[in-house]
C-alpha cells in the first residue's frame, strides 16, 4: 500500500479563502474589521520569521494587525502593561505572544494576563479547562489544525485508537483532550506517549490513527505502526541547510519506508505547519464576532 498524502497546504488554502469570505462579510455587512496583536520579545530568529508570516497572512485576509517588537531586556511588568492596554483596545480582538519568552519572564504569568476573550492561541488556562469539559473554547492552533485536516480528509476519529507520541501543552495534550470529546470530528479512544513510557511500540503498532509530536526526526518507523493507519505528522525538525542556506526539514515520522504501510498521511513540510497559521485567523474571526454579539 502506498498511503494518499494528506496535504495541509491545500486544506489551509481552501481555509484561507473561507476566512478571507467571513472577514469581508464582516466588514461589508457589519462594518467590522478584525484585529489582531503580535508580541515578539528578543531577537530569537525563528520567532521572528513566525511572527512575521502571522502578521502577512492578516495583511493578506484583510485582518487589521498591530506587531510590537521588544527588547529581550523587556520587565514581565511592562509585558503585563501593554497586555493591559491591549486587552481594553476594542480594535483588537485577538492577542498573541510569540513564544518562547526570554528566560527572566514567566510565561504563564503572561498566558494568564491575556484576556480570555482575546485568547485566540488557546494557551490561557480558562480556555484550556474550557477545552476539556468540551465548552465552546478557542482551540490551540496547531491541533485544532489537525482536527480539521481529519475532516477535510474524510478520516474518521468516531471510535478510532488514536495514539498521541508527546504531551506538550502546546501539542500533545490538547489534540488528545479535542479528540477524546463525545462531539463530531472527535470521540476516539485515546492514548498519549511520553519519553518515560515503556516499550513505544507496543502502543504505536495498536493506533488507527497515530500523531506523532516528539521532536525526534524520523523517531516513528515501520515496523513501529500497522497497516493502513494514518500518520499525523507534527514534528518539524531542521536537520541540516541547503547550499544556499535553507533549513532542510524532517518529521518524526520515518515518511520514506511508513508511507509505504500507511493508508493516509502527512508530509513534512506541507502538512501540519500550513494549518497552524489559518487557525490563528480563524480564531480571531471567532474573537471578533463573539466580542460584537455575532455568535
Ligand atoms: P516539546 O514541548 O518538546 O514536547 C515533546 C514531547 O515529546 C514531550 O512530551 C516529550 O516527553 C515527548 N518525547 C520526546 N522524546 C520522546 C521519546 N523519545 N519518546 C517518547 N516521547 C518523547 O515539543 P512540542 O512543542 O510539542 O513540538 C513537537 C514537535 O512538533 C516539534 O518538532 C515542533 O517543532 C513541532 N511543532 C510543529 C508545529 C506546526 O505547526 N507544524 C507546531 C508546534 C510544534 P516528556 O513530556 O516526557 O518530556
Amino acid at each position: 500500500m502506498t498511503a494518499k498524502i494528506i496535504s495541509g497546504t491545500e486544506t489551509a488554502k481552501q481555509i484561507t479563502a473561507e476566512t478571507c469570505q467571513e472577514v469581508a462579510e464582516l466588514k461589508t455587512r457589519h462594518g467590522i474589521i478584525p484585529g489582531l496583536a503580535t508580541i515578539l520579545v528578543g531577537d530569537d530568529p525563528a520567532s521572528h520569521v513566525y511572527v512575521g508570516r502571522k502578521v502577512k497572512m492578516c495583511q493578506d485576509i484583510g485582518i487589521h494587525s498591530e506587531r510590537y517588537d521588544m527588547p529581550a531586556s523587556t520587565s514581565e511588568t511592562d509585558l503585563i502593561a501593554l497586555l493591559a492596554k491591549l486587552n481594553n483596545n476594542p480594535q483588537i480582538n485577538g492577542i498573541l505572544v510569540q513564544m518562547p519568552l526570554p528566560k527572566h519572564i514567566d510565561e504563564s504569568k503572561i498566558i494568564s494576563a491575556i484576556n480570555p476573550d482575546k485568547d485566540v492561541d488557546g494557551f490561557h488556562p480558562t480556555s484550556v479547562g474550557r477545552m476539556v469539559v468540551g465548552n465552546p473554547s478557542f482551540l490551540p492552533c496547531t491541533p485544532r489544525g489537525i482536527q480539521i485536516l481529519l475532516e477535510r480528509s474524510n478520516i474518521k476519529t468516531d471510535g478510532a485508537e488514536v495514539v498521541v507520541v508527546g504531551r506538550s501543552n502546546i501539542v500533545g495534550k490538547p489534540i488528545a483532550n479535542i479528540l477524546l470529546q463525545k462531539a463530531q470530528g472527535a470521540n476516539a479512544t485515546v492514548t498519549i506517549c511520553h519519553s518515560a513510557t515503556r516499550d513505544i511500540a507496543t502502543h504505536t503498532r495498536r493506533a488507527d490513527i497515530l500523531i506523532a509530536a516528539m521532536g525526534k526526526p524520523n523517531f516513528i518507523t515501520a515496523d513501529m505502526v500497522k497497516d493502513g493507519v494514518v500518520i499525523i505528522d507534527v514534528g518539524t525538525n531542521e536537520i541540516g541547510k541547503t547550499a544556499d542556506g535553507k533549513r532542510i526539514l524532517a518529521g518524526d515520522v520515518d515518511f520514506a519506508a511508513v508511507k509505504e504501510k500507511a493508508s493516509a498521511i502527512t508530509p513534512v513540510p506541507g502538512g501540519v505547519g500550513p494549518m497552524t497559521i489559518i487557525m490563528l485567523m480563524s480564531n480571531t474571526v471567532k474573537a471578533t464576532k463573539m466580542a460584537h454579539g455575532l455568535i
